[in-house]
């Protein structure tokens, strides 16, 4: 079976791509080993599907190359993709953050690109595991269903997380194929894991979350933490998560939008224990714990000023060393992966093989949370569309 183009992965970059390239009317074939098209996209967003954000920048991404996503971002604007919605009257809200959620359910996007895909005239392939492929002249692509052959091939297979929706490191293993570098890959948007006494101060507090400010390495993000059995999720966390490598202390600030030391020195006459100050400003039950764990609990008027001190800093500064992430079965992402100095950053086709396109997550470009990661994928699926 002969195409211009092969496309192996029917998650969002590999639909984006095809739907482009069918259109401009490259004979285009999609190949998933999955029984449905869209896995991912169907749990996003909670099943709402954040799919873009208002104010998608390439400060929102990670990725070796800052300047990477620059190229494709400028020619798949969020504008775009909220054109498409209106053309298939799919309503959708805004979050804070300029997060764009579907009304009604991830499916109607699914159900969009599938239109998009017949209107061009994409053929999909479904559970349709890919055995071998190699090059000569083509690309030669051996599957469950038969053998084909294409001038380009673009592996849109995305990242490890979430194996049921069908992820798999075909797209890695293609790299090595072909000797394109990688940059080492990790779970991101990911609960941390903690061990020893802070697991079991999280395990306490297990379902209550606060508002603070965490760092770790150059990146900060304001935004709730959610305390769970084994340590502490929720979107500061997540986000905090892309950036954390095993050994990493995180930096936590619990108190964000006051001066702690300035706060209590305003109350250093005050016979109210420290704890009840604060429960003023933070959830009582996590206060009263963590002042017992991290402080002295007695009224203000005894502290010493050197002790205030130490206390604000400790509030401003709260210092835990996670242990480990909860893993590729429930990150949301991988940090890492297809090194992007391989490809071009117009057309994502690899330097050295000419022909070979990546797109998506299986590149080394990871969105923060928001509806970047999607974004991503609709606008390198599209970049590559344009050139196959
Ligand atoms: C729970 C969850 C919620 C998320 N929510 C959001 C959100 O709201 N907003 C957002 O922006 N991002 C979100 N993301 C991230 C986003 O879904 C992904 O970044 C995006 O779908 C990646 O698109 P992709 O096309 O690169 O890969 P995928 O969508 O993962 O598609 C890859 C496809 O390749 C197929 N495949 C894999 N291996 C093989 C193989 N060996 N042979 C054949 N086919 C193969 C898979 O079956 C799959 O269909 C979420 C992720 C998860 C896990």
């Amino acid at each position: 079976m002969h195409k211009d183009v092969v496309i192996i992965g029917a998650g969002a970059s590999g639909l984006s791509c095809a739907i482009e390239a069918g259109r401009r009317n490259r004979s285009a074939v999609i190949i998933d080993h999955a029984p449905k098209t869209g896995s991912k996209i169907r749990i996003s967003g909670g099943g709402r599907c954040n799919f873009t954000n208002r104010y998608v920048s390439a400060d929102n991404y990670i990725s070796q190359n800052r300047h990477f996503c620059k190229s494709a971002l400028s020619r798949c604007t969020p504008d775009d993709i909220i054109g498409l919605l209106a053309k298939h009257r799919i309503s959708y809200h805004e979050k804070e953050s300029g997060r764009l959620f579907c009304d009604a359910s991830s499916s109607a996007i699914i159900n969009m690109l599938g239109k998009e895909c017949r209107n061009a005239g994409v053929e999909v392939r479904l559970n349709c595991p890919v055995s071998t492929l190699r090059k000569d002249r083509d690309f030669i692509i051996t599957t469950k269903d038969g053998q084909y052959r294409s001038r380009a091939l673009v592996i849109a297979t995305g990242g490890l997380s979430w194996p049921k929706t069908g992820a798999s490191d075909l797209g890695f293993r293609v790299a090595e194929q072909f000797s394109i570098s990688m940059i080492p890959h990790r779970p991101g948007l990911v609960p941390l894991v903690f061990s020893g006494k802070e697991r079991e101060f999280c395990r306490r507090l297990s379902g209550i979350s606060c508002n603070a400010e965490v760092s770790c390495a150059s990146a900060s993000f304001r935004g709730s933490i959610l305390f769970t059995h084994r340590g502490m999720s929720g979107p500061a966390i997540l986000q905090t998560s892309s950036y954390w490598n095993a050994g990493d202390m995180l930096s936590i600030d619990l108190l964000p939008d006051i001066d702690a030391y300035e706060l209590l020195l305003l109350h250093r006459k005050s016979r109210k224990e420290i704890q009840n100050l604060l429960s003023l400003f933070l959830p009582s039950r996590f206060i009263q714990a963590w002042c017992r764990e991290y402080l002295q609990i007695k009224p203000l008027c005894q502290f010493t000023d050197k002790e205030l001190q130490e206390a604000g800093h400790k509030l401003r500064s709260w210092q835990v060393r996670p242990s480990d992430t909860e893993g590729y079965e429930v990150a949301e992402v991988t940090v890492g992966g297809i090194d992007t100095n391989e490809l071009s950053s117009r057309t994502m086709e690899a330097k050295k093989v000419p022909g070979l396109f990546f797109t998506g997550e299986v590149l080394d470009v990871t969105g923060h949370l928001g509806g970047y990661n999607l974004h991503w994928a609709w606008a390198s699926g599209r970049a590559a569309g344009q050139h196959v």
